[in-house]
């Protein structure tokens, strides 16, 4: 038993490996592809066909050739694959996994409030329950949220669940928006201070926020984007450091991208637990007992679909 002679160590890298060869033979077997949020663990983003931000991965695997999909992130990431790929097995293997920020709307709420508002168009961000955006028109990300609010022609705008992306959208579109109150309490808890602090240590480095991030704090940045939009501002920056606002996980897939390119967060980590609950056992277990599988009912599966339709419509 070389493992037990290596002494504890040894055991953990063989058990390990044991689990990655498992991993690699049940992919086969399952015909699974592997979807990983860029947030997730580092072991969890190696093992993945695709990394990336959430709706970039559903409709990747809507053109994959698989039966399964191990979607690695939180809750309403696997829900939106199972509204985009109904024909195909989603498996989250946390369930538990789930995102405040979607928490903080129901349909029931949205019912009241377009209520409120009944000539307003509702814009749901896709951080959000499945209900959620069966009760919404148009679907966005933060990389097309301002285009898809500017392409809409209707008197008024609903837009939920985040107010901080909602009042990012406003002031680049000039348009006001009803906005939901929610907001993602990893992002809205980077500060100025935080900001200032890295400015301090860093003072040539470009600052790039995600939208999610609070006004003031948007206010500090050089450039505002989302995850996958953090790529293209790194490449076009031409600085060989940079300060990133958004959840710590994303210097896993950036510094592999920009290995040369030092980056600094937040002294104090921004860091979502519900992201980091996902481990390589989960993805074992979930592969080798197909569960636990996500499904969306019909009739909230449509709705909801319309609606992450007509934002690809616009782009
Ligand atoms: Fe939700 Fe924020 Fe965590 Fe993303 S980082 S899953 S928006 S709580």
């Amino acid at each position: 038993m070389p493992g037990k002679e290596r002494g504890g160590a040894g055991t953990v890298i063989d058990a390990d490996r044991k689990r990655l060869e498992n991993i690699a033979r049940l992919r086969k077997e399952r015909r699974a592809v592997i979807l990983a949020h860029n947030y997730q663990r580092p072991e969890i983003q190696d093992i993945a066909d695709f990394v990336g931000d959430s709706l970039g991965l559903a409709r990747q695997a809507a053109g994959v050739d698989a039966e399964v999909i191990v979607f690695c992130g939180v809750h309403f990431m696997a829900e939106t694959s199972a509204i985009v790929n109904p024909d195909k097995v989603t498996l989250l293997p946390e369930p538990e996994a789930g995102c405040p920020l979607a928490d903080t709307i129901t349909p029931e709420g949205l019912i009241t409030l377009k209520k409120l508002y009944p000539r307003a168009a509702v814009v749901t961000y896709v951080n959000s329950t499945a209900a959620v955006k069966a009760e919404s028109d148009y679907c966005c990300t933060s990389g097309n949220a301002v285009q898809v609010v500017q392409a809409i022609d209707a008197p008024e705008i609903i837009f939920t669940p985040d107010k901080n992306l909602g009042r990012y959208v406003q002031k680049i579109t000039g348009r006001e928006l009803i906005i939901w109150e929610g907001c993602c309490p990893i992002h809205d808890n980077i500060t100025t201070g935080m900001v200032l602090e890295q400015k301090r240590l860093h003072p040539s480095a470009p600052v790039v926020a995600h939208p999610e991030c609070r006004e003031e704090v948007l206010d500090l940045a050089d450039e505002v984007a989302s995850t996958s939009g953090m790529f293209k501002v790194i490449a076009e920056a031409g600085s060989d450091e940079i300060i990133v606002l958004t959840e710590a996980g994303m210097g896993y897939p950036l510094g592999k991208k920009f290995p040369a390119t030092r980056l600094f967060f937040p002294q104090e980590e921004p860091l979502c637990p519900d992201m980091k609950l996902i481990t390589l056992e989960k993805v074992e277990r979930s592969l080798r007992d197909l569960e636990p599988r996500i499904t969306v009912p019909e009739d909230i599966r449509l709705n909801a679909l319309l609606a992450v339709e007509r934002m690809l419509e616009i782009g």
